[in-house]
């Protein structure tokens, strides 16, 4: 059922000192990059125990980087939608002071958004499982089994299952969780710790919780306000509040 007043919302927002966003794949979907987990998303077309793992890519990099491959290009060609660009608009205003996204695809960046802390990495660069040298992605896709200069295999600069997400990144985002005002829940069922820690953290510490999902996730229980349907068509309302 949905219980959201976007003045309510956008008043909040106007009062605060930090707002946060928390952006996952619900937030692209409307860019036409399936989300991993959905009916037609990438982990029905390929099984997440062979491709999924950061030991499949070890153990079969051929293989793997194969799927990547295809995956890549099809990021390449996204573009940011109404949702991605309401929030850069959001920040440009002042508005909003950060976004933490569990999303790979780099549109936020791509609709202008500067302060973006990417949860679960990103596909522009590549790193070494060695020495962990950075390159841009282009440089992988040019080998059939992209390796470092000094021999390593490399891997999209992204969290593959049974990898830690990076220590900075988790300082950061804890950082904004405990003092935002407003939190922004977008496009995320929140299922997937630690992220699903993030919205609960956040109403632990006071802030008021704002749903925007197609449907009601897991989120709706602590929600202040909930809003069901597209983040493109939802965000740009809320954005012209302000
Ligand atoms: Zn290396």
């Amino acid at each position: 059922m949905e219980r959201g007043n976007l003045k309510e919302v956008a008043e909040a927002i106007k009062d605060a000192k930090i707002v946060v966003a928390l952006t996952g794949a619900g937030i692209s979907t409307e860019s036409g990059i399936p989300d991993f987990r959905s009916k037609n998303g990438l982990w029905s077309r390929f099984n997440i125990n062979e491709y999924g793992y950061i030991d499949n890519i070890i153990s079969n990099p051929a293989k793997v980087w194969k799927m990547l491959r295809s995956l890549i290009n099809d990021l390449k060609d996204a573009k940011p939608n109404p949702a991605h660009i309401a929030l850069a608009k959001m920040e440009e205003k002042g508005y909003l002071h950060a976004i933490i996204t569990q999303n790979v695809d780099s549109l936020h960046q791509k609709a202008g958004s500067k302060n973006v802390v990417e949860f679960h990495g990103n596909f522009r660069e590549a790193i070494c499982l060695q020495c962990r040298k950075i390159y841009p992605i282009e440089y992988a896709l040019r080998q059939e089994i992209p390796r470092c200069e000094c021999g390593g295999l490399l891997k999209p600069n992204a969290v593959f299952f049974g990898e830690p997400i990076e220590r900075d990144v988790l300082i950061k985002s804890f950082g904004y969780t405990e003092n935002c005002n407003v939190m922004l829940v977008v496009g995320t069922s929140a299922m997937v710790y630690p992220a699903a820690q993030l919205p609960v953290m956040a109403k632990q510490n006071g802030a008021m919780i704002v749903e925007i999902n197609e449907e009601p996730s897991m989120i709706a229980g602590i929600a202040d306000h909930s809003f069901y349907g597209k983040a493109g068509e939802i965000l740009p309302k809320l954005a012209s509040l302000l």
